[in-house]
């Protein structure tokens, strides 16, 4: 669980206090925020740590990227060395760092006028210097955002807080999925760098689902703490086996219940 600090930016003592339900998002958003960048910073350094001669590690590290689509997707179509790999690869490890600290939030209480601050009509948080990440009355609105929108914003703004900043193209910032794909493709190099980017390319290891279940071993998995090695959590090999299996509510209570038994490597305590 990510250590988190919330206030209240307060402007008059008419200000309403923070309510669970807000406290609840937060802490959901910086926890999948957390599975997501370290899932993403664990995919760039598997690419980046490989053995053998330095030529035969650039293959495998190009035969690797070509292979990851993700990474094509948001940073760029054309071959990336190691060196540009290793950027992204620190660019996330500061965030994963942030997120393993206590990460600040304030929340705003006015979505416009003049006790809204730098929120406006179309913003769900922002990073103005300072230590904390803004958060406006709409974050936490789940008709403009969800859960996943709520991890990815999270992610969006620590990037802001290491210091990235949006980039431009023609003078607007590059945000949404479509104007995140064609800056990979037109100038990956900003691409690279540009929060939406990068909190794109760690979405895609977002799971909805939490748990799984393997039908042929009785094991329940906790996706969000999938270990890949060789002879751990093996999620995709299930999933090609015809074995998934989901559980309703996708709960570990629930998965006991249907007679599961935890996986030692991604939940531990195994009750046999
Ligand atoms: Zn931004
Ligand atoms: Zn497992």
């Amino acid at each position: 669980m990510v250590n988190v600090s919330i206030d209240a930016r307060r402007n008059r003592n008419d200000e309403s206090p923070i309510t669970q339900e807000q406290r609840d998002k937060i802490q959901k958003a910086s926890n999948k925020a957390y599975v997501i960048v370290r899932k993403g910073y664990n995919v760039l350094d598997k690419i980046l740590d490989q053995s053998g001669t330095l030529s035969e590690r650039e293959r495998k590290i190009r035969e690797a990227w070509m292979n990851v689509t993700e990474v094509k997707r948001w940073f760029g179509t054309d071959y990336l060395s190691p060196y540009q790999i290793n950027q992204i690869n620190n660019r996330l490890g500061r965030l994963k760092n942030n997120l393993e600290g206590t990460v600040r939030f304030r929340i705003i209480q006015h979505q416009t006028g003049d006790r809204s601050w730098l929120c406006n009509a179309d913003s769900v948080a922002y990073c103005s210097g300072g230590s904390s990440i803004k958060l406006c009355p709409s974050f936490f609105y789940d008709k403009i955002t969800n859960e996943r929108g709520r991890a990815i914003t999270v992610v969006h703004e620590l990037c802001h807080h290491v210091g990235l900043i949006d980039r431009r193209v023609e003078g607007n910032k590059v945000y949404g999925r479509d104007p995140a794909k064609e800056l990979a493709i037109n100038d990956p190099r900003e691409a690279r760098k540009n929060p939406s980017n990068l909190a794109y390319f760690c979405d895609e290891y977002y799971k909805v689902q939490v748990f799984m279940g393997n039908t042929n071993t009785k094991e329940v998995h906790d996706l969000d703490n999938e270990k890949t090695g060789r002879n751990q959590c093996q999620i995709d090999e299930i999933i090609a086996a015809g074995h998934a299996k989901t559980f309703n509510p996708d709960t570990l209570e629930q998965a006991h219940k249907e007679g599961y038994d935890n996986c030692a490597h991604c939940i531990g305590q195994s009750e046999k």
